[in-house]
Order: structure tokens, then sequence, then C-alpha cells
């Protein structure tokens, strides 16, 4: 029978994981750090590092708590009853925003092109989201703006991008979007906004959003219906446009989203009349790829919390992170982790080839699944931690709540799978580029070539199905998975490659810590955090 020591006293705090030390998350990130170099990053490497030890401080944790606790509030009328639509937000909201707009999260590639400066971006952009989910919104929108400007008006490119691009909180400008309508969010053809034209080359919008970004921001890119239909115009900030209320989401609560009413305000045209819907899918294209590396860093974050507990954490007589069951979920978490942050830095680097069709299909491909594993992730490494994950002050909750956003966002899940199958008709370029990237791996293992021959198989068959629609989920997921394992199989240690293609092409189980018996746990666990 165990004794129990007397002397103590009742109240001495035992076997409680000590904080988790400031971290530079960018040198304890292998997979990042390997990644940024393999994509033609390096040169990006100290400002990157800078980024990592600013994420990981303690100062950084302390904001991100401000923030998330302190939550954004509308104040629509001043006390004379004017209209103001201010938004009051936390100094810390504004000290976490002013940090990615100074490092040049919302602009660099676009400034000084040089090859990797979507990766650069990339891999800062991976980092800054462990420390904030929200102030990333702006951040991603202002980026993501750009190239549907220089597109579809070079003219008011011209205009803008010197202040969208600015790395100066004060005197710089960020980019919003207002798509989704109460009557449709993924069919955005339902839209009823109108676009009037006036004659002079702009238009008057009147109408409603049901969803639209963070309301400071200084413009806007908007769908309304224009008399040859649906098209694509930017507003500036201003009177003729009125925030309603803010929404109170599950996640992303130090992020003020908001409902907008447009009552003729003016607009530009981007793009074409009545071709509203391209003009905007270049700026959608790049919010998808933001989406998939906030996927991955929201994973990286859990896989930090998660072993870091465990080494510390005992039970039944030995540190969590020393018995097998354990071993297998915090190695499958950090496979996981690696897989879709390797991926991701793979995918930036396609914006800088300007790899169009493998780019265009795999950021449709990626943003499904990384943005569909997030959540489970989420929820199992919170589990790690018990009930101490549960509760406020261990971070978790958060991370939690803000894990499925983006698989709503730019693109529920069910319309990024659609959105797969319509590029395989309507790019026919997308999937033979994106195949022979995963075939750059042929023969070097036998799991790895067996799961292309079955997809080439149902790809071969998916077109002529009754409907493929039915299993468009299904087939968007085995593309992923040949893609993670195809880029880990030649970049990635032989562990962790093994255990990735063990684990999600053969006979691994379905939630996480299901690896199968004889994959090197313990090392891959040392990968992903150095004890
Ligand atoms: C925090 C947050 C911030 C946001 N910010 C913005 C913003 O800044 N600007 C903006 O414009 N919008 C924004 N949105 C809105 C978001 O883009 C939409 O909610 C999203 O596109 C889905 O649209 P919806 O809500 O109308 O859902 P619906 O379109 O009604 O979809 C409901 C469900 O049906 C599925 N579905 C839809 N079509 C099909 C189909 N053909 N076949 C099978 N299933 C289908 C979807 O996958 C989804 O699961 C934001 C949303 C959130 C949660």
């Amino acid at each position: 029978m165990a004794t129990i020591d007397t002397t103590r006293s009742t109240h001495e705090v035992l076997n409680q994981p000590p904080r988790l030390e400031p971290l530079n998350l960018f040198e304890a990130d292998l997979a990042l750090r390997e990644g940024l170099e393999r994509e033609l990053g390096g040169w990006g490497a100290d400002r990157v590092r800078e980024l990592g030890a600013l994420a990981g401080a303690q100062e950084t944790r302390e904001h991100m708590w401000r923030a998330e606790h302190n939550e954004p509030r509308l104040r629509t009328h001043d006390r004379y009853g004017h209209r103001i639509d201010e938004v009051e937000l936390d100094p810390s909201w504004h000290w976490l925003l002013r940090v990615a707009v100074e490092r040049e999260l919302h602009s660099l590639p676009w400034g000084d092109p040089q090859p990797g400066g979507h990766v650069v971006r990339a891999a800062l952009f991976h980092l800054w989201s462990q420390a904030s989910g929200g102030v990333m919104c702006p951040v991603s929108m202002t980026y993501a703006a750009i190239p549907a400007l220089r597109d579809g008006a070079p003219e008011l490119a011209a205009q803008w991008e010197p202040r969208l691009t600015l790395a100066d909180y004060e005197r710089g400008a960020l980019a919003g979007m207002a798509m989704t309508e109460k009557q449709g969010g993924s069919d955005v053809r339902a839209n009823t906004t109108r676009a009037d034209a006036l004659g002079d080359g702009s238009y008057e919008l009147w109408g409603h959003k049901w969803f639209c970004s963070y309301p400071p921001c200084d413009v806007f890119l908007v769908l309304a219906q224009a008399r040859a239909g649906l098209s694509c115009f930017l507003i500036e900030r201003g009177p003729g446009m009125e925030f309603q209320r803010l929404k109170d989401k599950l996640g992303t609560r130090s992020l003020p989203s908001s409902e907008v009413e447009f009552s003729g305000i003016r607009g530009q045209l981007i793009g074409e009349e009545g071709r509203g819907i391209p003009a905007i899918i270049r700026m959608v294209n790049h919010t998808r790829l933001d989406c998939l590396i906030g996927a991955a860093a929201g994973m990286r974050r859990g896989v930090i919390e998660a072993v870091h507990h465990a080494r510390y954490r005992h039970a039944f007589g030995a540190p969590l992170i020393e018995q097998p069951a354990m071993l297998n979920v915090l190695s499958d978490l950090a496979i996981e982790s690696e897989a879709a942050t390797t991926t991701a830095m793979r995918i930036a680097r396609s914006y800088d080839d300007d790899d169009a069709p493998f780019r265009r299909f795999a950021t449709a491909v990626m943003k499904y699944w990384t943005c569909k594993r997030a959540p489970a992730h989420a929820a199992e490494a919170l589990e790690c931690l018990g009930g101490n994950g549960f509760v406020e002050d261990s971070g978790m909750p958060q991370l939690y709540r803000d894990s499925p956003l983006g698989s709503i966002w730019e693109g529920s899940g069910n319309v990024s799978a659609l959105d797969v199958l319509r590029a395989m008709v309507k790019e026919p370029d997308g999937l033979p580029a994106f195949i022979a990237e995963c075939e750059l791996a042929g023969g070097a293992d036998a799991r790895l070539d067996a799961h292309l021959g079955r997809l080439r198989n149902s790809l071969a068959s998916l077109l002529d199905a009754a409907d493929p629609q039915f299993v468009a989920r299904r087939v968007v997921e085995d593309l992923a998975v040949a893609l993670q394992a195809s880029l880990l199989v030649r970049h990635a240690p032989a562990v962790v490659a093994d255990a990735f293609c063990a684990g999600r092409l053969g006979d691994g189980g379905r939630v996480y810590g299901t690896l199968p018996a004889g994959v090197d746990a313990r090392a891959m666990i040392d990968r992903a955090l150095a004890a």
C-alpha cells in the first residue's frame, strides 16, 4: 500500500508543469526552419528568427490574453447623436497588429519582390498566427487585396498600393472584404446588394452585408449587383457605410467582425461589370493560402503546449511523456503539424514561382484538408493537458475556439471540396501538376506508391460517376495526404515520413493517437520540441 507523507503541507503545489519558458518559436520549429531554406526563403531567416523570439515571449502571451479577454465594442453614435462607427479595441490588440504591420506580414512580397518573398511571409505569418489568430484577418485581407487590385484596377492599385503596403501602423492602410449576405455566403450569386452606375465611372452601393471584416479597415472589396451582374468594387470607409453590430462569435473574439449597411457609398469597379467573382477570386486565393498557414500554425502551438505539459506532468508514477499511449498521441499530433507546415511552405513557394496550375489546385486541396484537421488536432492537444486544458488560463480553449474558423471562412468544407472538382474540369492543367508533384517521391515508399495507384484509379472513374459531388471530400482527402506524404518522404527525417505513411496511408486508426506499432514516437517528439 502506498504510504502518504503526512509531514507535507496539504497545499504544497506538486506536479503542476512550470510555465513554458520564453521560446523562440522559429528556432524551436525544425519543420519551419527547414521549409524556409528549402523553399528559397533562407535570406529572410534573420527577420523570421526575430519574430519567432517575439512570438514566444511572455510579453506577447500577455498581450494575447488581454486582447482576447477584453473584447472589442462598437460605438455607433457619439453623445450628440452623430454617427461615428468607432470600434473600441484593447491596446493589446493594437500592439499585436502593429507588430504584424511593422514586420510587413501584410505586404512583404509586393514591395520589392524577390524569390522567396511569399515563403518568408508564410513563415512570419505562421509564427505570428501562434500569437494572435485575430489580427491575422486584416493582415491577410490586405495582403490578398493587392493582386486583385493590380489585375482588376491598375489605377486603383497605383492609388492605394503605396499605403496598403506601408510598414507603418499609423500612416499605412488596411483592406477588408464584404461578400457574404444573409441569403448566401457560399452562393454569392444570391447577393442582392445593388450598385447603381453614376455615369462618371463610379457607382453607388445600396444593401446589407451579413459579414464584413474588421471595421477600422480603410478600404473594402465588396460584391454587388450592377447592370451586367455581380461585380466587384472598392469602397473607402466613410459616410454611406454604417456598421450595425459586431458578431458575437465562437472564436477569434478579439477580432471585431461586423454587419454593415450600405446606403449610397461610392464604389469603384474592379475588373469588368458582371465579372465580380473572378475579380474577387484573385483575393480569395491568397486568403485561402493564409487559412492553411493559420491552421498549420494552430497545430504547431497545440503540439508545443501538449509536449511541454506531458514532459512535466506525472501520473501513475511516471511522466506522461513516458507513457506509451501518450507517446502515440503526442507523436501523432507532431507528424500532423509537421505535414501541415511542410505543405504550407511548399504551396507558398508556388506563389513565388507563379506556378499557376499547381498553386491554384494545391491551395484548394490543402485549404480543405489542413483546416478540416485543425479542430480535432486542437481538441486532442487540449486533452493532453487534462482538466487544465479546458480552463482559460492554459490558452487551450482559445486555440480550440479559433480552430474551426479556417474551414468556414473563404469557402466552407464542402464548398472547398467542390472547388477542387470544379478545378479538375475547368482548369485541366491543375490536377496533372499536382499529381506530378506527388510522383516526385515515386519509388521511395511502397505505401505512397500504392496510395497513388489507388488515387489514379479513383480519379479516372470520378468524373464519370453518377454523383461525383457525393464523394468529393473523400477524393480531396486522398489527394491531400498524397501531397503531404510525398513532401515528407522527400524532405523530412525518415522517422517522420515513415510514421506519416504508416498512419495516414497504411493501417493507422481514425483518431489521433492511433499510429501503428513500430514507429519511432520518441524521435518524432524530440524533433517537434527539443527537451
Ligand atoms: C469569423 C468569420 C469572419 C468572416 N468574415 C467575413 C468577411 O470578412 N467577409 C465576408 O464576406 N464574409 C465573411 N465571413 C462569412 C463566411 O465567408 C461565410 O460564412 C462562408 O462563406 C459560408 O457562407 P454562409 O455562412 O452563408 O453559409 P452557407 O453558404 O449557407 O453554407 C452552409 C453550409 O452549406 C454548405 N454548402 C454550401 N453550398 C453547398 C453545396 N453546393 N453543396 C454542399 N454543401 C454546400 C457549406 O459548406 C456550409 O457547410 C466570415 C465568417 C466568419 C465565421
